[in-house]
């Protein structure tokens, strides 16, 4: 069958930045006997050697740190200044798995007779499947540790953006990396994802995306046993609670469900305040929301980009209909992708706004009467990525903490990835953690052996 082409096009004008073709199913079969092949000398070679050529592949990465910035602007309307935290992002998690390269080491036993020792061996062939939303950052979050666990890796980008992704396979090779080690395959999900899922050679699928694709993927394999991370949707609750800052709760607001035009999986798109500061907390929030600046993501002074695509445009618009009372921002008009900021008031908790993932800048606000409301709230959602809790009280934010069921919890603050810390999702937001102390690991498999010492 031939090539088909994507075309990829510039979020903030609408116009084409380029057409890749993408991989066919044949195509990915040879890409899996390329790789495969690839990963028997990779893993067979010093640990010292293939930690030496991640920490290359990470130089060169910051070497072109700009050029593939600028990319991220271009194919996903990101603000310049996110776009070079993106492209370093992806420099530190190399550096910091090379890291791990040396240090990951087996166990060993106790046992009568012998001795006892585990290795973790690698898997073998990885498929990455990435979304658009962080092109560079997810893809690398697994495909760095697969890597320096001793793995090949095939990247599947999304649709819209397969750009920096194919960039960090070039310089991938510029760096050293043995050819056909890790290769980016542009193509539809349903053609070139589903041949990677599909693909008995390819021994773990890493997938970042939507519930609705993760539970299909998942299905799959589960015919095969074989192995799967989901990095999957998020409708995560930011708790205000009377006795916090409430000024620097308010201000934060904004950008905890803004930042990437909302286009975030762990953006705070339910926004539960106690009912006692309900109208001040709106009060504060209102001007934060009203003047964020929404516009070209090249300008430095931009806080807001376009969405990704006029697909994402209607569907964010689809659960704003006209006439729904809330506060909302100001976005340009014209070409590109816009939707202003949009915080949903009086709105019922059963809601679509504010029960479903929207994906874009627009978050719902709804009032709780005490601890045990706010946590009630907080977990009425079939999700579990992330959430913030706001207080002054030591004792709350541990037990709220610790009551909401999600994989990545912020105390009197928004943060919620750091590549050395674990990363995942409870609930429908996924399955396996990405990132901290043990990424390694998760691309291994622990094999046990027992030596004799009777014979
Ligand atoms: P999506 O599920 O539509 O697509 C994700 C990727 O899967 C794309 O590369 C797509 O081509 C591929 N795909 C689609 N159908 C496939 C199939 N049948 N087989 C194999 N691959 C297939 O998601 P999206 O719209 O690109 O991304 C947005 C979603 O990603 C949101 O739900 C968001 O919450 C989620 N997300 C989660 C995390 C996390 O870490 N939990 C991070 C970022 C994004």
């Amino acid at each position: 069958m031939p090539n088909t082409y994507h075309e990829v096009l510039d979020p903030t004008t609408g116009t084409l930045v380029e057409k890749v073709a993408a991989t066919t199913v044949a195509e990915v079969g040879t890409a899996v006997a390329l790789a495969a092949r690839a990963q028997e000398g990779w893993a067979a070679a010093a640990p010292a050697d293939r930690a030496r050529l991640l920490r290359r592949f990470a130089a060169v990465v910051d070497e072109h740190l700009e050029e593939l910035a600028l990319l991220e602007v271009r194919e996903a309307g990101h603000l310049i200044g996110n776009a070079r935290w993106e492209a370093g992002n992806v420099r530190d998690l190399l550096d910091f798995a090379a890291g791990g390269v040396e240090r990951l080491s087996g166990r060993q036993i106790p046992v009568a007779g012998g001795l006892d020792i585990t290795f973790l061996e690698p898997l073998g062939v990885v498929g990455v499947i990435a979304p658009w939303n962080f092109p560079m950052p997810i893809a690398a979050w697994a495909t760095a540790p697969a890597l320096a666990a001793g793995n090949a890796v095939l990247l599947k980008p999304a649709e819209t953006t397969p750009l920096t992704a194919l960039r960090l396979a070039g310089l991938a090779r510029e760096a050293g990396l043995p050819e056909h080690l890790f290769q980016v395959l542009p193509g539809a999900g349903e053609v070139t994802g589903d041949a990677l899922v599909e693909h008995p050679g390819v021994a773990k699928i890493v997938f970042t995306g939507s519930t609705r694709v993760g539970k299909r993927i998942m299905a799959k394999c589960a015919d095969r046993l074989k192995r799967v991370t989901l990095e999957l949707g998020g409708k995560s609750p930011n708790i205000v609670f009377a006795d916090s800052d409430l000024e620097a709760a308010a201000a934060a607001t904004p950008m905890s469900f803004l930042d990437n035009s909302g286009q975030d999986c762990c953006a705070r798109t339910r926004i539960l305040v106690q009912r006692p500061v309900y109208d001040r907390f709106l009060e504060l929030l209102a001007p934060a929301i009203e003047s964020v600046v929404v516009g070209d993501p090249a300008d430095e002074s931009t806080q807001m980009g376009p969405l990704i695509s006029r697909t994402q445009l209607e569907r964010v618009r689809s659960y704003v209909p006209e006439g729904l009372p809330g506060i909302r921002g100001s976005a340009p008009d014209g070409p590109g992708f816009w939707f202003p900021p949009t915080v949903l008031t009086d709105i019922a908790p059963d809601a679509p706004a504010a029960r479903e993932e929207v994906f874009g800048p627009v978050a719902a606000v709804l009032p709780f009467d005490d601890e045990a409301d706010a946590i009630r709230l907080a977990n009425a959602t079939e999700y579990g990525l992330s959430g913030s809790v706001w207080t002054r009280d030591l004792g709350r934010a541990i037990r709220v903490s610790r009551a909401v069921q999600a994989g990545n919890l912020s105390v009197n603050s928004h943060s919620s990835v750091r590549y050395w810390a674990p990363f995942g999702g409870y609930k429908q937001s996924g399955l396996g953690r990405e990132l901290g102390p043990d990424a390694l690991a998760a691309f291994t498999e622990t094999k046990n052996v027992f030596f004799s010492t009777e014979v």
